[in-house]
């Protein structure tokens, strides 16, 4: 069977399979009804939240465009920190539909540092808000949204949080660190298909819609919400990822989210102890180090591109690459999501054996 350890999709659990094999229903029907009023509430405890969350039918990018295209105006100023490749592409989504975006970037690698924001936000009192990522997947960083979030709250800015690779793995309080609009996707720790991404909307947020004059259609959360209070979706969901994520939910709450966690930082020490144990070293400091995705430095003599080949070629091991000016500096180990330690030991025990083999 092959080890799929990417960043997403991950792999998904047999009872997972199971129900998005079944067959379809009317979407506009009572039992699809029943599904979102299960499946809302769960979502609301895994991220945290009393916030309205909705669940849309897109991909990742979907939701982060809907964040932006409620809350924003053309012309608004919006500050975008920026660590890695995804936080780039937030600040791109809200360029591309007007937004004025004040770019705070970071070295890639290097965390978002939250008094960097509030010199920012100091210096500009014109900003609307902050878009930021919690877990950058491009790079293998986790920056301290509890801090970042605080400076937002610090000068009452609206707060949009790409939690995409994040949320339901590593522990993010939504209330808690009052973020407005959070994004996530089924592909990555909810043990799900593509298909849908799952967002949060505050009072705050709900605030800003009502001002916000950036176009939408497909993406409108009021639209949302209203076909929420029926139990539908205002244009055909993906059905079948819908019958996945109620499963996962349970599979998720049964296990208790401080254990899910838990087991997340646990097998990301041994993806980190392992790497380092073969003389590798990890692309950002440990303290920043994702319990969602490792990425591992290539030393100059690992061929990166080789090592991909070997370990799925012979091992069966399927691991991502570097993005961007990371390509062929580093690999990265997804363990997000349906995954336990002896899947990770294999992982690393197949990366030690086919080092010789990449390395010139
Ligand atoms: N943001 C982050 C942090 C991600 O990891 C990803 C997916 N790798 C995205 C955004 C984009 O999500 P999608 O591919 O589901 O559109």
């Amino acid at each position: 069977m092959q080890q799929l350890r990417i960043p997403g999709p991950t792999p998904c659990p047999p009872e997972v399979l199971k129900a998005i094999g079944r067959q379809m229903i009317n979407h506009r029907g009572k039992e699809f009804a029943q599904i979102m009023r299960d499946i809302t509430p769960k979502l609301q405890q895994v991220f945290q939240t009393k916030n309205d969350v909705f669940i849309l039918t897109g991909s990742g990018t979907g939701g982060m465009e809907a964040a932006v295209v409620n809350t924003l105006s053309p012309g608004d100023k919006v500050l975008a920190a920026s660590c890695g490749n995804f936080g780039d592409r937030f600040a791109e989504i809200a360029e591309i539909f007007g937004a004025e975006v004040k770019r705070l970037n970071f070295e890639w690698g290097k965390p978002v540092d939250p008094d960097a924001v509030r010199q920012a936000l100091k210096a500009d009192s014109g900003i609307k808000a902050v878009l930021v990522t919690q877990n950058e997947t491009s790079t293998g960083v986790t920056n301290d949204l509890k801090s970042i979030t605080a400076v937002a709250k610090e000068f009452d800015k609206l707060i949009l949080v790409d939690a995409i690779s994040g949320l339901g793995s590593i522990d993010l309080p939504v209330d808690a660190w009052h973020c407005d609009v959070v994004i996530t996707a089924s592909q990555k720790g909810w043990m799900v298909p593509p298909g849908l991404a799952m967002v949060s909307v505050s009072e705050k947020a709900w605030q800003a819609y009502a001002k916000a004059k950036m176009p939408r259609y497909y993406w409108d959360f009021k639209l949302a919400k209203d076909y929420l209070e029926k139990g539908q979706t205002p244009a055909t969901p993906a059905v079948s990822v819908f019958f996945g994520l109620a499963v996962a939910l349970d599979m998720m709450l049964a296990e208790g989210l401080s254990k899910v966690f838990a087991r997340h930082a646990k097998i990301a020490g041994i993806a980190r102890n392992g790497a380092k144990s073969m003389g590798l070293s990890i692309l950002p400091e440990e303290k920043y180090a994702s319990n969602t995705v490792s990425a591992i430095k290539a030393s100059d003599k690992l061929n990166v591109s080789k090592l991909l080949k070997l370990l799925e070629d012979e091992h069966g091991v399927v691991l991502a690459g570097g993005q961007g000016i990371l390509s062929g500096k580093i690999f990265r180990i997804g363990h997000l999501g349906w995954v336990t330690e002896k899947d990770i030991k294999e992982v690393m025990d197949a990366i030690a054996e086919v080092i010789p083999q990449a390395s010139s």
